[in-house]
């Protein structure tokens, strides 16, 4: 018996670590089944474009590996369909004043706030996370909701610049909406990356066809269907469903813009396609991100936030924490703690709140997080908590897992694991942390534990990353949603959130009226003549500090 299970039998003698326990059954024994049952897939699955006989792609549950749904299948041609709706009713919806089209994401926050627990069984159906984990996206799009909500006015409002010749040229700078906007999604945070994400787009205007990742396109199809409640057109977002490689190429040739998520490999592909037909893109790609405990930090809380930074979504966060710099004067104390947290995590995934962990997606994630694991302790790295892979609770279950001596031969010290594994290494000066933290060609996130905020905000100044957070995990940054968010390096190109994360689905247009003065000499009058004027008005604008 592993330490893991031990300690959750110490903790909860039923908690959902516990050996025996079917992890599907918690929850007054509600099974993965009867929360998705057949007639609701039928109801969410009419929200696919799909046309003619199309064939079925089946998912399955992660937490029992059971059969989960049938969708029926895209084409290429499907996808070409689905732009042509969209495109068809993308005029009137971007006719309508901003206050309208925002009306219908603060109705959505609401709805959503309300029927959360629908889409939480939906989520932990499709991905195997724990609830705990799966709210995180409920939080993290009911904020995006509001925020763009409320700001999106602001945000997309005509605003007034200066004009070539001040008094005799009025230059006003407007936003248009891109038209429809190709978006793809990933498996890992299926609500917040797929309607979360949206949300900027369709206030701007757009309308959006979306390819959610196959596995977890139900929850993508319920949040379809909770913001046509809401209010929006139904023909605004399209959703393609099929194989990344088959149909995803057919998004990105049919976008005016696109919005991709997912790893770094398939997002240069992306880029490639989009840079060919001259369309923009932005790209929210893989990291390998690190966590920074000082001497001076409060280790208590810092054990606690690494558990968060590290574990949360079993790790398959692309903002979750893979590597702890410590230093090395409170190292030993710091990872008596985190360890003794880490192994009290209750791992299960009954579809209520109660576990601390849940399950990961699929066989593949499963496969890559065994062999950094395995790979590792071969050529010298220790376990110090976890390790290994939980079949007895379910086909895609893994230790949480903490490893020292890790060695830069060893793939997990520099690939993405996207899994429940963290290397610890230790530091000595605050310079060699720096060093070490940017020492990989992603830039997504990191965090810096110290008391000294001022010192911590210094640090991250220094840190290539698109977020850092000081004193928490990932959820400060992030759940901020009026401050950019994104990568630096090989984690992307533009950000999600505040005004970026709205203004990139829109084209600027400037629109300059000239009077009285025409910007070229007269009729009759002489070049000479001309030069001169012009030259006094800089000297004048210069003078009045106008210009
Ligand atoms: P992936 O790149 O394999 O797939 C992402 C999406 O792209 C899926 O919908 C997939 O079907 C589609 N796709 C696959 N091939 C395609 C192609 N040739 N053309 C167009 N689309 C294609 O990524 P994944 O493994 O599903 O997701 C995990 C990765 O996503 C991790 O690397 C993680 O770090 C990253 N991620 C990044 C963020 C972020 O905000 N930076 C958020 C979540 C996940």
């Amino acid at each position: 018996m592993s330490d893991l299970t031990a300690a959750a039998k110490d903790t909860d003698p039923a908690g959902p670590g516990a050996p025996g326990r079917n992890p599907a059954a918690p929850g007054g024994g509600r099974t993965v089944a009867s929360a998705v049952p057949p007639s609701l897939v039928g109801r969410l699955a009419a929200g696919v474009t799909a046309t003619g006989e199309p064939s079925v792609v089946e998912t399955v549950a992660p937490l029992t590996g059971e059969r989960l749904a049938g969708l029926p299948r895209s084409t290429p041609a499907d996808v070409e369909v689905a732009f042509e709706l969209a495109r068809r009713a993308q005029p009137a919806w971007a006719a309508l004043p901003v206050r309208r089209r925002a009306a219908v994401l603060l109705r959505f926050h609401d709805l959503l706030i309300k029927r959360q627990d629908e889409v939480l069984d939906l989520i932990q159906a499709e991905t195997g996370k724990a609830r705990l984990h799966a709210f995180e996206e409920v939080l993290a799009v009911a904020i995006a909701a509001r925020h763009y909500g409320r700001a999106a006015q602001g945000y997309l409002l005509d605003k007034r610049h200066l004009g070539a010749v001040p008094l005799f040229t009025q230059a006003v700078e407007a936003r248009r909406p891109k038209g429809v906007v190709g978006h793809i999604s990933p498996w890992n945070y299926p609500l917040e990356l797929s309607v979360g994400d949206a949300l900027p787009a369709f206030v701007a205007g757009n309308a959006v066809v979306n390819k959610p990742d196959t596995q977890t396109a139900l929850t993508a199809l319920w949040a379809r269907e909770l913001l046509i409640e809401a209010g929006l057109p139904a023909d605004l977002w399209q959703v393609v469903i099929g194989d990344g490689p088959v149909i995803g190429p057919a998004v990105v040739e049919h976008a005016d813009y696109v919005s991709f998520t997912g790893s770094t490999r398939t997002g240069r592909e992306v880029a490639r396609r989009a840079a060919e037909r001259l369309v923009g893109a932005s790209l929210e790609l893989g990291g390998k991100n690190a966590l920074l405990v000082l001497a001076d930090a409060d280790l208590d809380r810092a054990a606690e936030g690494a558990v968060r930074a590290c574990f949360s979504s079993a790790g398959q966060l692309c903002i979750s924490i893979e590597r702890l710099l410590v230093h090395r004067s409170v190292a030993d104390e710091f990872l008596a703690k985190f360890a003794a947290r880490t192994r009290a995590l209750r791992l299960g995934g009954g579809l209520a709140y109660g576990a601390d962990m849940g399950s990961l997606v699929s066989g593949r994630q499963l496969e890559t997080t065994t062999r950094h694991v395995e790979e590792a302790v071969k050529a010298g790295a220790t376990v110090v908590a976890g390790g290994r892979a939980r079949p007895d609770l379910g086909p895609f279950f893994h230790e949480p897992t903490i490893l020292e001596g890790v060695t830069p031969d060893m793939a997990v010290c520099g690939e993405e694991t996207f899994g429940p594994v963290v290397s610890v290494y230790r530091f000595d000066t605050e310079e060699e942390a720096v060093t070490a933290a940017n020492s990989t060609p992603y830039g997504l996130n990191s965090s810096v534990w110290t008391r000294d905020v001022r010192r911590g905000r210094a640090i991250a100044a220094r840190l290539r990353t698109g977020t850092v957070n000081v004193n928490e995990a990932y959820g400060a940054a992030y759940g901020s949603a009026g401050s950019p968010m994104g990568g630096m390096g090989e984690s992307g190109l533009g950000r999600r959130h505040g005004a970026e994360g709205i203004l990139r689905f829109t084209e600027a247009q400037t629109i300059a009226s000239q009077r009285l003065l025409p910007l070229a000499p007269a009729f009759g009058q002489d070049d000479r003549q001309y030069a001169a004027m012009m030259t006094a008005g800089l000297r004048i604008l210069k003078a009045l500090r106008v210009k």
